[in-house]
């Protein structure tokens, strides 16, 4: 098989390398199909059918070396994973004559721990790039010939100092204008409470997690500061599932009103923040209050932070503070003016601010870069209301009334529509790649209705990517898919004697899943994951945007004629063998090159 596989390949060195990370990453799961639904060990009592492969007979699955590994198509990552899921039922078993079975249960435990710090090493810490491009779809950009960006978070990319600033001149609108109590002025942000794509249900307080499948995650429900036991919120949910009618849709809307708000901007980490904080305030002092207000109340002080510009002209005056890594994003304009391609920007911020703040990320000729440039655009109504016309503002920030013919080089509109755009420019379909951070307001309705490519700017993956580059994160959840597989498999032994390991393994598995979350964020944990399934973020995550990335440098790394290709992770029901793309890109070099002497 591995010598067949040296000859078949059109790579022959990536072949043995992406056979063997396949495998170490299925059972790892950093990168399993988004459609993975999680089944739950315990309570499957109908479910009683012991687990074989014919490839991997059970009685020697356990005894095979690593090298022996490589020669089986099923591979160590469902060798070590019990062939998890892959393989057809036999019959069920209740008992094992004559036999041991904690010793045997334990012999077993033993040695598939063994196997699983055996692949440790190959699969090795620092293995992800934090700056490279994630693909969901194929795409080239050398088929790209118009780069379009959002301003907040896209081009410009702010210090944490920016959310502190939000926080703070939000508590003191809801004191100063909205008649909160004055003890809230002695709650500061608290960096690192929340993440983003969290849920808040307006009605009764809690702010969660929940998966692409709407379950919440259980052990991150927080009312105030402080977490809900798992017991009281599947009481309050008659489970932990939330119907698609009380969820907001892409524009925050819900046809049950304001139920279940999902919280997708970086600027609404202090919002989030601040509803906590004030949640917390309250139920200290026994105050008696409606949820509903107080979430009005919070989004409208938040909301003025911007609308009456307190935020622009606080950027403004500091910018150094608050701007960051300002010579990246212009190495990147320069890097695509050089090619030839043409930008455009369309920001929902004011021109004041963006021209403040690009004249200091990329000179003051920033505009001779951009053949258009729209401000408040009021996006995502941009993309969706054809009434809207443009309007030209001149160099004194003054709007014109003169009906718009084209959009020029150098002039600066406001508002307007896509269609109006698409109709004055011509820049339609799959040329035109659009980056925002925004996975709704910016690439949403490109998506479904406009087909423009689209790129996320994530910026939390930089930081997630080197937790999971860490070896205490490799370590935890290589043995943690290694026991899940192998409970999988011997659940089927219903014995008294079994089924008392069993339960150990049960408890140290859900001892291996926090950690697994509390990593990341003690509170929330990872963005993109809730323990196995993806979160509901990283479902639209991976619908709405072809590429993804932390920031815009990471196109840096990448010439103008490179195609992103996604791995194409194995659906459940396909065997995971064919990855050979798994060494692009997205892995750091040295490692394939490592893995190439492996034999
Ligand atoms: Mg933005």
């Amino acid at each position: 098989m591995w010598q067949s596989l040296r000859e078949e390949g059109t790579r022959h060195e990536a072949v043995p390398f992406a056979v063997i990370l396949n495998h170490v990453f299925t059972f790892c799961s950093f990168f399993a199909p988004m459609a993975t639904k999680e089944r739950r060990i315990t309570g499957v009592a109908e479910r009683t059918s012991a687990l074989s492969c014919q490839r991997c007979p059970f009685e020697t699955t356990f005894r095979v070396s690593w090298s022996k590994n490589l020669l089986c198509p099923w591979g160590v990552g469902n060798r070590v994973a019990g062939c998890a899921g892959n393989t057809a039922p036999l019959s069920t078993v209740t008992s094992d004559s004559g036999r041991d079975m904690t010793s045997w249960l334990w012999g077993l435990y033993k040695d598939t721990k063994k196997q699983t710090e055996d692949l440790i090493p190959l699969v090795a810490c620092n293995l992800l790039d934090p700056d490279a491009i994630f693909a969901n779809n194929e795409m080239s950009l050398e088929d790209i010939e118009i780069y379009g960006f959002d301003y907040d978070y896209t081009l410009a990319f702010y210090s944490k100092d920016l959310h502190t600033l939000i926080f703070n001149i939000a508590r003191d609108i809801l004191v100063g204008e909205h008649r909160y109590p004055e003890g809230l002025r002695a709650y500061d942000y608290i960096p690192d409470f929340v993440i983003r794509g969290l849920h808040y249900d307006v009605q009764k307080a809690l702010l969660m997690k929940i998966d692409a499948f709407h379950y919440i995650q259980l052990g991150t429900v927080y009312r105030g500061l402080h977490p809900v036991s798992d017991k009281e919120v599947v009481a309050m949910y008659e489970g932990s599932h939330v119907p698609l009618e009380q969820m907001s849709d892409f524009y925050g809307k819900s046809s049950h009103g304001h139920t279940m708000k999902q919280f997708m901007d970086i600027f609404s980490l202090p919002e989030m923040t601040l509803l906590s904080c004030v949640n917390d305030y309250f139920m200290r002092h026994n105050i008696d209050y409606e949820p509903v207000h107080l979430y009005k109340d919070v989004k409208e002080s938040i909301g003025d932070v911007h609308v009456k510009g307190i935020l622009y002209r606080s950027v403004e005056a500091d910018i150094e503070k608050y701007v960051c890594y300002g010579e990246q994003t212009q190495a990147v304009l320069r890097k695509l003016a050089d090619h030839g391609k043409k930008m455009f920007l369309i920001t929902n911020s004011p021109f004041d601010f963006v021209n403040r703040g690009m004249n200091y990320i990329a000179g003051k000729d920033w505009r001779d870069l951009f053949d258009v440039v729209i401000v408040q655009a009021d996006k995502p109504d941009f993309f969706n209301d054809r009434r809207k016309p443009f309007r030209k503002v001149n160099n004194k920030g003054v709007l014109l009334w003169d009906r718009i013919h084209e959009l020029e080089k150098g002039q600066i509109y406001k508002q307007g529509n896509l269609y109006e755009f698409l109709r004055l420019t011509g820049w339609r379909g799959s040329k035109v790649l659009y980056f925002g951070d925004h996975i709704y307001s910016d690439l949403a309705d490109l998506t479904l209705k406009h087909g423009w490519r689209t790129g996320a700017i994530i910026p939390e993956l930089r930081s997630e990517i080197k937790i999971m580059n860490t070896k205490e994160f490799v370590d935890t959840m290589t043995w943690l898919q290694g026991l899940t597989g192998l409970l999988e498999r011997m659940q089927v032994y219903r014995d008294a004697e079994s089924q008392m390991v069993l339960r150990e393994w049960i408890k140290e598995r859900e001892g291996m899943r926090s950690k697994t979350k509390n990593i990341f964020n003690p509170q929330f944990g990872s963005l993109f994951r809730t323990y196995h399934n993806p979160t509901y973020f990283s479902r639209r995550l991976s619908r709405f945007a072809d590429i993804y990335m932390a920031s815009l440098s990471c196109l840096l790394n990448y010439d103008l004629h490179h195609t992103f290709f996604p791995r194409r992770n194995p659906l459940q029901h396909e065997a995971p063998v064919w990855t050979d793309q798994i060494c692009a890109g997205t892995l750091k070099n040295p490692f394939q090159a490592k893995m190439a002497h492996i034999e």
